[in-house]
This record gives C-alpha cells, sequence and structure tokens, in this order.
C-alpha cells in the first residue's frame, strides 16, 4: 500500500471545531426540541454589504460579454484590489507597503498554513497558549514537532502561556525562536496588543534573527485609537514581520473566500549555508506554482468594501457584533464572572467560575442552557479553566444566551 505523511498521526483529537459539531450532533440527536444558541463558531452571522454585493453582479455581468470576459488573472491578485489595500489599509495609517508586497488569496487559515512550504523544517516555532489550532496543527502536519504529550502539547514547539496571571501578555520566549506566530486582536482571547508590546516583538526578531507571523484578521474590530492595526505600523517591523489579512470578519467573507497576506520584499531568511534568501520571491514563486487567483467577481467584492459605501456598510455590520460582545461582557459582569477581550475582538474569554473544566463547562452550558460556546482548552493547556464566548450572532440570540446563563450560574 502508499505510505502516508504520519505526522497526520500526531494530531491529537479532531479538528477542535468539528468536535463541537460532533458533541452538538449527538446533543441534537437526543434532544430534538432544544433550541440551541450557538456563540462557539468563529463566523459572521450578517449577510454582505450591498455595495459589495453591486460590485460582484456587475463583475458577473462583464464576464457575460466577450469583449470584458476575463480568464485567468494574475496569481498575486489583480492590480485594483493590491492598490486599493496598499492605498487604505497600509499607507493612510503610515505603514510603508507597496501593492506589489500584496499577495491575494482565498483566505488567510489557508496562507498561515500554507506559509510553511517556504520555511525550512528546523525552525524552532513559537506559538501562544491558548492558540489558534491551525498555527499548531500545521506545524504538525509538516513534520515539525514531535508527539504530543498528555496535556496536547507537542515535542519541539515552544508554546507561550497568556493567562490571567500575565494579563494576557506573552513573555519573550527565553530561548532563541525562529518563527513566531502572533494573532492580534487575539482569537481566541479577544485581547490586543499595544504598539508596546509589539516593538519588543520586533526588537526581539530583530536580535534573534527571527520572522513574526503576524494574523490580523480581526483587525477591523480595533476601536481603540491607540491600538494598532498592523505590525507595519512598528518600528522596524518590515524586516522581520509577514501579515495575514482576511476579508472573512471584516466584511462577511467566510463563504465568499478573499484574504492576503504582505510580506514586505526586504524581508530575508537564510539557506542551511548562511545565504541570504528573499522570503517575498520564494512566496511568489510558490503562488505561481500552486495557485491560481481568487476569482474575478470576489476581487471586485473585494475592492468594494473600499469605497465610501462599502466603507460604511462595513463599519455598521461591525458596530453589531460589537454590541453583541459588549452585551456578554455585562451579561456575565452581571454574574460575577471574570470576562477579557470583547472590547476590540468579537470574542469574549470568560473565567469559568468554580472548579468545572472547559469541557465540563462546555457540556453543563449545552446541557442546561442550551447553549453553545468553546472550551477554552480546546486552543491549548493554558486555556483549560477558560471558555470562549463569539459575538457572531443575531442580537436576539445573544440576549437569549445572557437570560440563559442567569438561570443556570
Ligand atoms: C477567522 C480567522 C481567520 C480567517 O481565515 P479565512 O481563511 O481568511 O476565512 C484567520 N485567522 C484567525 C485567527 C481567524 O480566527
Amino acid at each position: 500500500m502508499t505510505q502516508i505523511n504520519e505526522n497526520y498521526l500526531k494530531l491529537t483529537g479532531g479538528y477542535l471545531f468539528s468536535e463541537i459539531a460532533r458533541l452538538v450532533k449527538t446533543f441534537r440527536e437526543e434532544n430534538p426540541s432544544a433550541n440551541l444558541v450557538r456563540l462557539d463558531i468563529g463566523d459572521v452571522t450578517e449577510p454582505l454589504a450591498p455595495a459589495v454585493i453591486q460590485a460582484m453582479h456587475a463583475a458577473v455581468d462583464e464576464m457575460a460579454v466577450r469583449s470584458s470576459f476575463r480568464g485567468y488573472g494574475p496569481e498575486q491578485g489583480h492590480g485594483f484590489l493590491r492598490e486599493a489595500i496598499a492605498k487604505n489599509d497600509y499607507q493612510s495609517r503610515g505603514a510603508d507597503i507597496d501593492a506589489s508586497e500584496i499577495f491575494i488569496s482565498d483566505g488567510s487559515k489557508c496562507d498561515s498554513g500554507n506559509i510553511l512550504d517556504i520555511f525550512g523544517a528546523d525552525n524552532v516555532v513559537a506559538v501562544l497558549d491558548p492558540v489558534y489550532p491551525v498555527y499548531v496543527d500545521t506545524n504538525v502536519m509538516a513534520g515539525h514537532t514531535g508527539p504530543a504529550d498528555a496535556a496536547g502539547r507537542y515535542g519541539g514547539l515552544v508554546y507561550l502561556p497568556v493567562t490571567a496571571e500575565n494579563n494576557f501578555v506573552p513573555d519573550l520566549p527565553r530561548q532563541r525562536v525562529d518563527l513566531i506566530y502572533l494573532c492580534y486582536p487575539n482569537n481566541p482571547t479577544g485581547v490586543v496588543a499595544s504598539k508596546e508590546m509589539l516593538q519588543r516583538w520586533v526588537d526581539y526578531a530583530h536580535q534573534n534573527g527571527s520572522t513574526i507571523l503576524y494574523d490580523a484578521a480581526y483587525e477591523a474590530y480595533i476601536t481603540d485609537p491607540s491600538i494598532p492595526h498592523s505590525i507595519f505600523e512598528i518600528d522596524g517591523a518590515r524586516d522581520v514581520a509577514i501579515e495575514f489579512r482576511s476579508f472573512s470578519k471584516t466584511a462577511g467573507f467566510t463563504g465568499v473566500r478573499c484574504a492576503f497576506t504582505v510580506i514586505p520584499k526586504g524581508l530575508k531568511g537564510k539557506t542551511q549555508d548562511g545565504r541570504e534568501a528573499s522570503i517575498h520571491s520564494l512566496w511568489n514563486r510558490r503562488h505561481n506554482t500552486k495557485f491560481n487567483g481568487v476569482s474575478y467577481p470576489v476581487q471586485r467584492g473585494a475592492e468594494a468594501i473600499y469605497s465610501p459605501e462599502g466603507r460604511q456598510q462595513v463599519r455598521a455590520t461591525i458596530e453589531i457584533y460589537l454590541t453583541n460582545a459588549r452585551l456578554v461582557r455585562e451579561a456575565l459582569k452581571k454574574l460575577g464572572i471574570q470576562a477579557y477581550g470583547g472590547v476590540n475582538a468579537p470574542y469574549v474569554w470568560l473565567k469559568i467560575p468554580g472548579s468545572l473544566s472547559s469541557w465540563d463547562f462546555f457540556n453543563k452550558l449545552l446541557r442546561e442552557a442550551n447553549v453553545v460556546g468553546t472550551p477554552g482548552s480546546g486552543f491549548g493547556a493554558c486555556g483549560e479553566g477558560y471558555f470562549r464566548l463569539s459575538a457572531f450572532n443575531s442580537r436576539a440570540n445573544v440576549e437569549e444566551a445572557g437570560k440563559r446563563l442567569a438561570k443556570i450560574i
């Protein structure tokens, strides 16, 4: 028989959300009349902005006519979208990023996993704990780790705890690391990174020759003007960082699929014999070979987010989620539950009262309140005793969840 990639066998359990889906399905089968409120998955619920729909319709009409029909586009994305991003997301915030440094893609989940294609297997990789599981699992699949221990931690990875004890600010690694995954506003904790904190990481990366993989998927939820939206707002970041951005949470594109990765031209890696190589060139080569671009109507839809109407409409939707997050926070506060995040992010991270484990609390909420959340331990050993509630739902459902929680806690 054909050999498999045995690294996949090291993966513990299912992908967190598949595991939750399985438990919810079983519960539904056993309790067909239960009306579940789902505050677990990080998926948007509001429809696309009218400006996006209009632009996508117009693009589809172009495709229907020989003279305006388009086949393959550039693998890196259309110039109109790359220019709009460079100008609106970076240059307008004082971040020196050129359109040619932006690679349009079908998702940040995909990019943050695929990026490992261009990095060596012997790099020491650091992740926060708790963490977005994709960073860890893709390193396991790529063979960068040993097996998992009893707590679910993979050998070879450097885990940086983020808990209430350190105010969710990770310490710099004590040892040298090559690749560091940072995600701000953070999934799952909903906390943000200050300029000073990011500067410490950029300085660390300079001193240690490391690369920061910065996931800013929730950048649009930042309301505090002192919080940076991009790692490239930090001095020196162009030499040490890659940034992932997505239209998924910004503009409800989870089912449409469009994102981008920013790789500054000067970012360098090295070969085993010590020669320098351009990371931008490697990613460009990878994109050319393994990717054929995002569909034209989708890129036109994404471009429309930067129009005055698009911007306003997208903002209004984000405000809905942020208000939901505030309602969740307030409901928890009334119950005396300590909660974090949810101010510049659509996630609220709560400390489970008493001594229940994250999965015990998941089951209690599911069975007694018919509310689904995400167990903190699913994001890492340091997430044990915590629980994530998402603001991605209708106002009515968020309010209903608050009432139900009050009855059981
Ligand atoms: C939702 C999310 C993304 C976006 O992924 P897409 O593939 O672009 O939909 C990226 N990173 C994190 C941490 C997320 O939660």
